[in-house]
């Protein structure tokens, strides 16, 4: 990591539209950063991915690892391929496998509606939500990632694995999680989203939430079964603050979320650990629409707005958490003018549009935001 002033990004474009959606990316950010002044930031593209997979026989060189491990932060767009696979069938994710390498037990999955983009929900409560959804990104049923067993050709076992060191881990981030957002005027309020009344692992996360919640009790803490969640989620999602949750429900809620907020084009992520955090939108490399001008950016977008954030309070510098919300707020401004619809929300503004509308409202917003 940098001893320097300059903080230093590592960056992995990935499979499909990954680098269509990372090159605008690196365009907004100078755009934000060199409006508000203070910041260094360098940037060293390193391969990894299906493609790498393919070409060179490893999906992360041991070089991409090594870079991705000192820089101060890491943006990543999208890996994998259908057609590109491990002998035993699964797709090539690096991503998961540098989750587990450094740790990246929380994975961040903002549900905030974007004034002027369309969610599936005719409620207007829908049109303005704002909670978060935390997947545990190291473990559950991912940790079997790679170990699954096919008996005979007769039976296929993956185990489910939930530790005491993570959940406790996981379970603080989200709590520190939902005080933050408490002090900005939301509830204060942490759901436990499991399947504690059949499965003995989930009955142990719960436990270790209810501990972690007895520490925290300036916080409202609840429960709700996956089942439950996923039928309301759908029926009244602006009830929820923050939601926390094992890897694999995880993984299927946050796809929910971004449906809530217009597609997976709309939803960005971040998975943080106590070192290190990568900052990747929610979407994979979407094959079926790579090379048409049709991959919505904005999820990469928003995502390297909370990478800015996140360098913000991590090195206590100010400038970065500005560029952040700058950034988030160019995003909005590019969206609310209301003749901005990607094609994924059925409209007609590809990753050109979307990029050109958003670096022309970092202008304006900045005059807003009196930075200049
Ligand atoms: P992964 O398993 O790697 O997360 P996935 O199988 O969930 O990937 P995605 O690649 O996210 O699939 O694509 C799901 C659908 O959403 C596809 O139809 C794809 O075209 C669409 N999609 C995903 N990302 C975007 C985007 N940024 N812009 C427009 N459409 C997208």
């Amino acid at each position: 990591m940098s001893s320097s002033n300059s903080l230093s990004v590592a960056v992995l474009p990935g499979d499909g539209i990954g680098a269509e959606v990372m090159g605008p990316c690196l365009e907004v950010i100078d755009a934000v950063t060199s409006r508000v002044g203070d910041i260094s930031l360098s940037f060293k593209e390193v391969p990894a991915g299906a493609a790498c997979y393919r070409d060179h026989g490893e999906a992360l060189p041991k070089e991409t690892l090594e870079e991705v491990r000192n820089a101060d932060a890491i943006l990543l767009a999208a890996m994998g391929m259908p057609d590109i696979r491990y002998p035993d069938g699964t797709e090539i994710a690096p991503q998961l496998d540098i989750r587990f390498e450094l740790d990246l037990y929380a994975g961040v999955r903002p549900v905030r509606s974007i004034p002027g983009v369309p969610g599936p929900l005719s409620d207007p409560r829908a049109q303005a939500l704002d909670f978060v959804l935390i997947r545990e990104s190291t473990e559950g049923l991912f940790a079997s990632h790679g170990k699954g067993t096919i008996e005979d050709n007769r039976i296929a076992r993956d185990t489910m694995e939930i530790t005491r060191e993570v959940s406790e881990k996981l379970f603080d981030f989200s709590f520190n999680l939902a005080r933050k957002r408490k002090a900005a005027g939301h509830e204060g309020r942490l759901t436990c989203v499991d399947k504690a009344n059949v499965f003995t692992s989930f009955a142990f996360f719960r436990s270790i939430f209810d501990e972690r919640a007895a520490e925290n009790n300036d916080l409202i803490a609840d429960y709700a079964y996956v089942d439950a969640m996923a039928l309301n989620l759908v029926r009244n999602p602006w009830v929820y603050d923050v939601a926390v949750t094992e890897n694999m429900f995880g993984d299927i809620l946050s796809d929910l979320g971004a449906a809530l907020i217009g597609g997976m084009g709309m939803a960005p992520s971040a998975d943080v650990g106590d070192e290190h955090a990568v900052f990747q939108p929610c979407h994979g490399s979407a094959p079926d629409i790579v090379g048409s001008g049709k991959a919505n950016p904005t999820a990469m977008f928003l995502s390297a707005g909370m990478m800015l954030e996140w360098l913000a309070d991590k090195h206590d510098r100010p400038a970065y958490g500005k560029a952040g919300a700058l950034l988030t707020a160019a995003v909005d401004k590019a969206f609310a003018a209301g003749n901005l619809l990607p094609f994924e929300l059925g409209g007609e503004s590809g990753t050109t549009d979307v990029t050109n509308a958003v670096i022309a409202a970092v202008d304006q917003v900045c005059d807003e935001m009196d930075l200049g």
